[in-house]
């Protein structure tokens, strides 16, 4: 079995699954994708409830995502979840939302209704919620909060899910502004008591900004190579300081390899992704997910 399929595979996905003694009826889309770690936990939890299925990586690049939702129910998939640079895309391009997803901005499970027609959900804000409390035993309500990369897909998630849960000031970094502006302006309407302030993401931006905050959320791309530059100068982080990174492959990026130099406690992503992924089992189904297998199948 090829670990990644593509779009034309999608086309004639029955055809070429044929054979197969468990049907693939839930994917993740994404561009790159092989990186994902999904199916490690999702397949354990198939087993584990006895749903005859399996959950396979589609590298899906952005101009096929249209067709390739489309294809879901022709298809026989159950659901799908979206990751780079699908999810602000897929918003558009199902037939409904769910408060979540609304709210967020940002669709990362699609679910396939009895109907045909396509719900798009979002999992990745209250996932992201639920690791950052088991990494570090605080809520996302309590803290000041920097958030790097808030305006991409998980930056806006985890923008809007820390204000719906009271945080009362978050410091927004983008490189590029124009995308974060929209996501400062709907936190400002959502909840006016949490201050909002936008900054470029420069080492001069982040020396100002990061004593006044308690946790530090990497929800940008940059460190998924080995070789990326560094996001924060490494002599401004404080022990004080907590610092999730959304990456988990690699497993210790270079922010936080910095972060804990300094003395800063931190955690990588797979927390999230597992959390966010129970979130997204539990949507597809309407039953509780097995959250020990899924977690083991993870190494977590
Ligand atoms: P996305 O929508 O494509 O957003 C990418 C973000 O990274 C944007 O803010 C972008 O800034 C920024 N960026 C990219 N290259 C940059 C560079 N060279 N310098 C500075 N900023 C740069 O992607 P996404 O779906 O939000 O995912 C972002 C990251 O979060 C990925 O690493 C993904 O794997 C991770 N993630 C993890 C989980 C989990 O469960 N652990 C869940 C969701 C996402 P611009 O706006 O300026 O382009």
């Amino acid at each position: 079995m090829a670990e990644v399929y593509s779009f034309e595979d999608l086309i004639h996905w029955n055809a070429l699954t044929a054979g197969w003694q468990l049907p693939g009826r839930l994917a993740v889309f994404g561009d790159p994708v092989a990186h994902s770690r999904s199916p490690q936990m999702h397949n354990p939890a198939l087993k584990e409830t006895g749903i005859a299925g399996q959950y396979v990586r589609l590298l899906i690049r952005e101009e096929e995502l249209p067709a390739a939702l489309r294809e879901l129910s022709r298809q026989g998939f159950l659901g799908a979840n979206l990751t780079i640079p699908h999810k602000v895309a897929a918003l558009g391009l199902v037939d409904r939302l769910t408060d979540s997803a609304r709210h967020l901005r940002t669709v990362n499970t699609v679910r396939v209704e009895p109907d045909g027609t396509l719900s798009g959900h979002n999992t990745d804000g209250p996932g992201l919620s639920r690791a950052v409390e088991e990494a570090f035993g605080g809520p996302l309500g309590g803290q000041r909060i920097l958030i790097l990369g808030a305006g991409g897909g998980a930056g806006r998630a985890a923008a809007v899910q820390s204000a719906l849960e009271g945080c009362p000031a978050l410091v927004l970094a983008n490189r590029t502004l124009a995308k974060v502006e929209s996501v400062a302006a709907e936190i400002r309407g959502l909840r006016p008591e949490t201050s909002v302030e936008i900054i470029d993401g420069s080492p001069e931006s982040l020396r100002r900004a990061l004593p006044g905050v308690d946790l530090i959320l990497n929800a940008s791309s940059v460190g998924m190579k080995v070789d990326d530059p560094a996001l924060v100068p490494a002599d401004v982080f404080l022990p004080r300081h907590r610092v999730y990174d959304m990456i988990y492959a690699p497993e210790r990026t270079r922010l936080l390899e910095d972060a804990a130099a300094a003395g800063a406690s931190v955690a990588n992503g797979l927390a999230m992704l597992l959390w966010q992924g129970v979130l997204a089992f539990e949507y597809w189904f309407d039953r509780p997910a097995p959250v020990g297998a899924m977690r083991r199948g993870l190494g977590l």
